[in-house]
């Protein structure tokens, strides 16, 4: 197969011949002293477990808030303990820890609002065809497929009047193909979409600035706004969709999410609300 022989090309001159697209950190730094995060500590590792984690042992351990940024993680994660792939350099692996003076009721619209910040930086950097599928994917539609390119993993814990978020995401910038065809649903990177061989330092600090701007202006009034922008970029508005629950599968039209950050999802019957900690949300 020439396309097959043609990637392993590609990744074995990527794995052996091109230095790797490291990060720098004192670049991030002085993102962050511009951003006015002066009391944000910079953790970046070659290699770390998670991001998250970072992030929240640091807070644990110090008290102190964070941004965490690797090369590789060892155990990236998913939703429900699920595994995130995360090789050396070839991809975008951030959490941001930010005390936020959100209610419990709003936590579920901490994923969208954080996605559609950066659906903004991936859109802007000329990448028009990405998405958001509920409640933490970025995805590239082509037109007949979906292709994963990132997610968004939020933990948090009570603070104060509101609570301290982990706010991790991953983005693929680099992976190949083959590196890509190691997960079991379809995947893309930026790299691949474009032809192009992308920065990872650009795109990252432009997320970061994203997400931290996005969070100071996270208020009850800024909702309608964030609901109305999540309408654009819903990888699903108005399609049948099909709800996975366990063993139990409901299908209908898919119809946004409401205030909670539910989403909503509408059979011949009724309309049906879930919470994105019970199901996971596939074509109908
Ligand atoms: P759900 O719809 O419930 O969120 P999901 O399969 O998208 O389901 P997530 O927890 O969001 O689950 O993401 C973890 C999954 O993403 C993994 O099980 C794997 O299939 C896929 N995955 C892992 N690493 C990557 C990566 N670097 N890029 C794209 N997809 C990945």
């Amino acid at each position: 197969m020439p396309g097959l022989v043609a990637n392993q090309l590609i990744h074995a001159v990527a794995v052996l011949n091109i230095p790797p697209d490291l990060l720098q950190p004192r670049d991030i730094e002085l993102r962050l002293e511009e951003l006015g995060l002066h009391e944000h500590d910079l953790i970046y590792n070659i290699e770390t477990s998670s991001t998250n984690i970072d992030v929240l042992q640091h807070y644990q351990a110090s008290g102190r808030l964070s941004i965490a940024v690797c090369e590789k993680q060892t155990a990236g994660r998913g939703r429900r303990g699920r595994q995130w792939l995360s090789p050396h350099a070839q991809n975008i692996y951030c959490t941001i820890g930010l005390n936020l003076p959100v209610k419990a009721e709003q936590l579920g619209l901490l994923s969208i609002a954080s996605g559609i910040a950066l659906c903004r930086v991936i859109v802007e950097a000329g990448f028009d065809a990405v998405k958001l599928k509920w409640p933490n994917d970025l995805v590239f539609d082509d037109g007949l497929q979906k292709y994963k390119l990132g997610g968004i993993l939020i933990e948090s814990r009570p603070a104060g009047d509101g609570y301290f978020v982990a706010i991790g995401f991953g983005l693929n910038v680099h992976m190949t193909r083959i590196q890509l065809d190691a997960i079991a649903q379809p995947a893309t990177s930026l790299d691949l979409i474009s032809g192009r061989n992308i920065q990872r330092q650009s795109v990252l600090l432009a997320a970061i600035s994203s997400v931290v701007d996005q969070f100071r202006l996270f208020s009850e009034s800024s909702i309608d706004m964030l609901l109305d922008e999540f309408s654009r970029y819903d990888a699903y508005r108005n399609q049948q969709v099909c709800v996975l629950n366990g063993e139990d599968k409901i299908t209908g039209l898919c119809t946004g999410i409401g205030r909670d950050g539910q989403l909503l999802v509408k059979t011949d019957q009724t309309m049906l609300t879930f919470s994105a900690a019970e199901i996971s949300l596939r074509a109908g």
